[in-house]
């Protein structure tokens, strides 16, 4: 790469100063380096005066630039169009590269491929490296040379890749390179949430570098448990570190190193191992997008396009009870309960959510995924669009059609006790483990002693299980031969 004078990093989902692909590459390829991160306002505009991920951004931007002021650096922070604005900020500070970390959605693409346009015109360069996954689209393929549409293939690939590359684990370091930041002209000037023209509010989770570190270590120190405790909401034992992953807060290079050394040292147990698949399970899904990016509207597989989902009156009714809770299927609505309250629902939850709004209520995957898309703290294009087409079958490595989530199975087998309804859904606080989860089955008697009375206090089911399950494989009768 040409040496430059002047650069600038841009900042979009990579919110470090540590680990850093672009930064790294800037530090030690040019003089003089600056950092700009553009507030949206074609994203921003559209949202909630509340929005969750809004707050932690703005904290995650604070800390990025108290750290970049520890090292002799600062962050310029600008609001508009980054079509606008980045060309201009270039031209301003003279700067004969932009450099970014990859982004693999289509419509950062596209946005990227006008920007490297762009900045041609201007003489300058666009520089995207990959930084938010360990391979990207082209980087793990069959032997055939193909890409993967199975999950465990592709992590078998995927590790034996790894193995055969373990530089690609390496750190980009910063802090070495500090010298060639450009120096910050005066104090902070971060914008307010409010002069952003938002509510003032607290992050939703730690926010930031330290936040993701401090639940990143809490973890390490339960990882052994993983395996056996992840699918248990009400154990709450998994990393919470999605929105980090999301925002860039913290580096995948980072966390997959200690997790590998973890599992190669024993130190663990057997949840380092499923923990790592996890973080293979982003990759892979961040690959389909990447490769299919028709998934972001269609099917995966193109014969479930035929599906014919429920639409009209009655149906958005329907959607409308499992935006709110208010399914009568208890499980169900704790978890919604959850996503509404915190923008987080636990993975469990996620599948049996979305199991629940496609095979049993029979609404396009569509609308569930957009709704998730709003509220979710960690929302994510390719994981989110991933894990709707696997419960809604459509998906590639889904789970098959036929396959459908009882929801009061699944609330036996994993909230036995009740705690995680309990916790969420306070008008069934008082029912006990046998009765909580299908409260409809437990006679008027029994719920008027603990105060509850369905359709009062508490939804009656809005469909039958075993009904919606006869429709849905009706439904999906039309798929059957293509499959
Ligand atoms: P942990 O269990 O600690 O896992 C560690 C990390 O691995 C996660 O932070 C995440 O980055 C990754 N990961 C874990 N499971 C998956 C998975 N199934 N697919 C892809 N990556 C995974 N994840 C998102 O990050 N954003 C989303 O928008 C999103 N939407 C989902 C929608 C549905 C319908 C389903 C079934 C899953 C979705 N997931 C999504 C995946 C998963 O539910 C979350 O990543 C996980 O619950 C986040 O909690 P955690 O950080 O404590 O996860």
């Amino acid at each position: 790469m040409m040496n430059m004078s002047n650069s600038l990093v841009w900042f979009r989902r990579d919110l470090r100063a540590f680990d850093h692909a672009a930064l790294h590459r800037a530090l030690t390829t040019s003089n003089c380096v600056y950092c700009v991160f553009v507030y949206d306002r074609d994203i921003l505009d559209p949202l909630p005066r509340d929005d969750r991920r809004v707050r932690f951004i703005h904290a995650s931007i604070a800390s990025l630039d108290a750290e970049l002021r520890r090292l002799g650096a600062y962050l310029i922070v600008r609001q508009g169009r980054p079509l606008d604005v980045i060309p201009a900020l270039a031209a301003e500070l003279e700067a004969d590269a932009v450099l970014v970390g990859s982004d693999y959605e289509p419509d950062a693409v596209e946005r990227d491929a006008r920007m490297n346009a762009r900045l041609e015109a201007d003489g300058r360069k666009f520089f995207s490296l990959k930084d938010q996954v360990i391979f990207e689209k082209e980087e793990v393929l069959t032997l055939a040379k193909g890409p993967f549409s199975v999950f465990t293939p592709y992590k078998n690939a995927w590790l034996k890749r790894l193995a055969a590359m373990p530089e690609t684990l390496a750190s980009y370091p910063v802090d070495q390179y500090a010298d060639a930041f450009a120096p910050p002209p005066g104090p902070p000037a971060l914008p307010s949430l409010e002069e952003l023209g938002f509510e003032p509010g607290e992050p939703p989770l730690p926010a930031g570098m330290e936040g993701a570190e401090e639940l990143f270590e809490r973890f390490v120190g339960h990882i052994a448990d993983y395996g056996r405790a992840r699918d248990f909401p009400s154990e709450n034992c998994t990393s919470r570190l999605s929105t980090h992953l999301r925002f860039g807060t913290t580096s995948i290079r980072h966390l997959v190193r200690t997790a590998q050394q973890m599992v190669v040292t024993g130190a663990g147990g057997p949840g380092a191992s499923v923990w790592l698949s996890e973080l293979i399970w982003r990759d892979f899904y961040s690959m389909i997008l990447a490769r299919n990016p028709h998934v972001v509207t269609r099917s995966f597989k193109p014969a479930f396009d035929a599906l014919a989902w429920e639409s009209g009156e009655e149906a958005d009714a329907l959607f409308a009870a499992w935006c709110e809770g208010r399914t009568g299927y208890p499980l169900v609505d704790a978890a919604m309960a959850q996503l509404n309250q915190t923008g987080f629902m636990h993975n469990r939850l996620r599948m049996v959510t979305a199991s629940f709004l496609t095979k049993d209520l029979g609404i396009d995957w569509r609308r569930g995924e957009r709704y998730f898309a709003l509220k979710l703290n960690d929302y994510e294009l390719a994981s989110n669009n991933g894990g709707w087409q696997w419960a809604a079958s459509t998906g590639c490595d889904a789970q098959p059609w036929f396959r459908i989530f009882n929801p009061v199975s699944q609330s036996l087998r994993f909230d036995g006790q009740g705690e995680f309804i309990r916790e969420w859904v306070p008008a069934l606080e008082r029912l006990g483990a046998k009765e909580i989860h299908a409260p409809w089955l437990v006679g008027d008697a029994v719920l008027a002693e603990k105060g509850v009375v369905l359709g009062r206090d508490y939804p009656l089911p809005v469909v039958e299980h075993d009904q919606a399950r006869k429709k849905t494989l009706e439904r999906f009768s039309v798929v059957k031969k293509a499959v």
